[in-house]
């Protein structure tokens, strides 16, 4: 699994700060929660794409967290989606969506699913699928508001071929059964146990969403023993009283709900735009729950990192990055020590595609050839020379990578 914040405003968008959504990826499709303003052009700067999508879920009704939606959904009908797309939210979604397209006159092409929520509900697996399922729990907010969790499946553990075979095992049959738990008699009457062969079980990933609420045992609930615990801290303690008031949280009150999920990491966002440095909220909640961290807009966090390794590789550029190798190369015959230049070659090959003193450079010549001759010397030259520089413009400095 990956996260990544899209937006981390409370109520109102700030120059930094959008409002509230992030995406979950997960081998290849994305998941994603709430739906602020600016969700999918924060997708598309965060290298996600937005046809992925096969889940929307809403937390609540205020409109900083789904006045993205509309839009993010007529998008996909220009994109001339055809799977269904599956709404979660609270009740009344299904005709917000509805009255819209309406209004518009609209027909929406692609099917979609609406699951909704009612008051008074205690708990519903709102997703049920093979590998894993949601889990919705109602928040404590001014409104109806509802928290959700992410959860993998736990995997079967691994089985020891080895000492399976060594005790007799050969048939496909035989291996089926002793992953599924059974134990299995051999023609001679010995028995081979399952417990004896099979690992344990790898727990599943998991990942909760708890946004806006006051303290409440159900925020608890939904981050029990999660690997990530996205969860609001709007106010720092000193505001707690309007925090109590609007039906939010302190980065204590965040702090405190991760100390007793035992969640892994905690992850702060929705920050009030009085904070323009929201180390302010990480200090607070670290005095309580160091395994701390700030959401920050389109900055991936990785629950696996082993897992998701290659799933982001830089993007572009790599034509004019290896012509730049080659060229540098060539000025170093002229100006280094063979010694020199190969052991300046080894590096680079380590550092494959990911030089970014290669990208600066390439990115410089292109902009304005004049700017890279009168920064340095003959070599540059020679790189205008040989090469037409292409024009390129970045939008952000995340439009390097080519991500999921
Ligand atoms: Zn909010």
């Amino acid at each position: 699994m990956i996260i990544v914040p899209l937006g981390v405003a409370s109520a109102t968008p700030t120059v930094t700060r959008h409002l509230s959504s992030v995406a979950l990826w997960r081998e290849g499709s994305v998941y994603l929660f709430d739906c602020g303003e600016n969700t999918q052009m924060r997708m598309l700067q965060g290298g996600l794409k937005r046809s992925q999508i096969d889940c929307i879920f809403i937390s609540h009704f205020d409109t900083d967290h789904f006045s993205g939606l509309i839009g993010l959904l007529s998008t996909l009908q220009l994109q001339r989606r055809e799977n269904t797309l599956k709404l979660i939210g609270p009740k009344g979604l299904q005709d917000f969506v509805e009255w819209n397209f309406d209004f518009a006159d609209v027909e929406l092409q692609y099917p979609i699913e609406y699951v909704e929520l009612e008051e008074g509900f205690e708990e519903e697996r709102v997703v049920d699928e093979d590998e894993f399922y949601v889990e919705a729990r109602p928040l404590n907010h001014s409104r109806f508001c509802v928290g959700y969790r992410f959860q993998e499946k736990d995997r079967p553990g691994k089985v020891d071929a080895e000492k399976a075979k060594a005790q007799g095992i050969s048939e496909d049959w035989q291996y089926k059964d002793l992953k599924a738990g059974k134990d299995v008699e051999l023609e001679d009457g010995t028995v081979v146990k399952s417990m004896d062969i099979v690992g344990h079980p790898r727990p599943g990933d998991s990942f909760a969403y708890v946004t806006d609420t006051r303290y409440c045992p159900n925020a608890v609930k939904l981050g029990k023993n999660t690997n990530i615990l996205f969860h609001e801290a709007t106010f720092t303690d000193s505001l707690s009283e309007k925090a109590e008031e609007t039906g939010h949280s302190t980065a204590k009150v965040a702090a405190r709900v991760a100390n007793e999920a035992k969640t892994k990491l905690l992850v702060i966002t929705h920050f009030s735009a009085r904070y323009t440095n929201e180390y302010v909220l990480l200090r607070e909640a670290r005095d309580d729950f160091f395994p701390t961290w700030i959401a920050t807009e389109l900055r991936p966090i990785f629950t696996d990192p082993a897992h998701e390794k290659g799933i982001i590789e830089p993007r572009a550029y790599l034509k004019e990055i290896n012509q730049d190798k080659k060229n540098s190369g060539n000025s170093n015959k002229k100006s280094r020590s063979g010694k020199k230049k190969k052991r300046f070659r080894k590096r680079k090959k380590v550092r494959k595609g990911k030089s970014t003193d290669n990208y600066s450079k390439s990115r410089g010549s292109s902009r304005s050839g004049s700017r890279s001759n009168n920064g340095n010397s003959s070599s540059s030259n020679n790189d205008n020379n040989e090469r037409q520089p292409k024009p390129i413009t970045p939008r952000t400095p995340f439009d390097d990578f080519d991500r999921f």
